[in-house]
């Protein structure tokens, strides 16, 4: 059959406004993940119907990785308590280093000074995003455990209450900072970590958090902040 040339480009006219309007729906990584080669072997999933792929599904997928290897221990340290274990997760050498790339990466090229780790699991991640971002690493206490001069700040933790302290060095007025725990519950650590930040005068540009428990709504204590976590229950 022939195709009259007016009615092709019509057709091709439309589908190319379909396409841009799909762009934006799916709020594609700048509108290239279609596009470019980089990309067409960066993202493995099926194109719709428009040849556009969610920006999301690669992300997606190493998401559902990381949570697969987080252990839930019921009842531990306390009853009622479903207890996040991250320790499978640091074991596995694919599924830890895609949990700090995906941490890092709204950071890249941020210029971020410094990375704030809360005790005791968040050093870890801390430490290894430091490494990643090229930042200094500074951490966060139990009292009594630092040597030198410190700030200190109260701190109501999901199954207990506790005082947190940090260097009065440890972050340098106007420094960008990052901070980072592994577990938001009900906010409490970060909101006594954040104070503890604002009173040595570092500038807070995120809050990260490889796990956040939703329906603590811990969230709601850190308002005014990025708040980010990468895994949710
Ligand atoms: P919160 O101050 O209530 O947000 O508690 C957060 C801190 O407590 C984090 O440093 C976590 O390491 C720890 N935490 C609280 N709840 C849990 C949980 N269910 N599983 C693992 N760690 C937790």
């Amino acid at each position: 059959m022939i195709i009259p040339v007016l009615e092709t480009c019509r057709f091709n006219n439309e589908i190319a406004s379909l396409r841009s309007q799909r762009r934006k729906n799916l709020s594609l990584r700048g509108g290239t993940i279609a596009t470019t080669k980089q990309s067409r072997t960066y993202i493995s999933y099926p194109r719709d119907c428009f040849g556009l792929r969610p920006r999301n599904d690669k992300t997606m997928q190493t998401q559902k990785l990381i949570k697969s290897k987080i252990r839930e221990i019921p009842d531990w340290p306390k009853k009622g308590i479903s207890f996040k274990d991250i320790t499978p997760l640091l074991g596995d050498k694919v599924a830890f280093g895609k949990t700090i790339d995906l941490l890092a990466r709204p950071y890249l090229g941020k210029k971020v000074d410094k990375v704030v780790g809360i005790d005791a699991r968040g050093f870890i991640l801390a430490a290894a995003l430091a490494y990643k971002l090229k930042t200094g690493l500074a951490i966060v206490r139990k009292k009594g455990k630092l040597p030198a001069k410190t700030v200190s700040q109260e701190y109501t933790l999901e199954y207990a209450s506790n005082v947190l302290e940090m260097h009065e060095d440890a972050i340098l007025p106007g420094e960008k900072v990052l901070i980072v725990d592994d577990v938001l519950a009900t906010g409490g650590t970060m909101q006594a970590t954040i104070n503890m930040v604002k009173k040595l005068k570092g500038k807070i540009i995120g809050v990260d958090f490889l796990i956040e428990l939703t329906y603590l709504s811990g969230r709601k204590n850190l308002k005014g902040y990025k708040i980010k976590s990468l895994i949710q229950y």
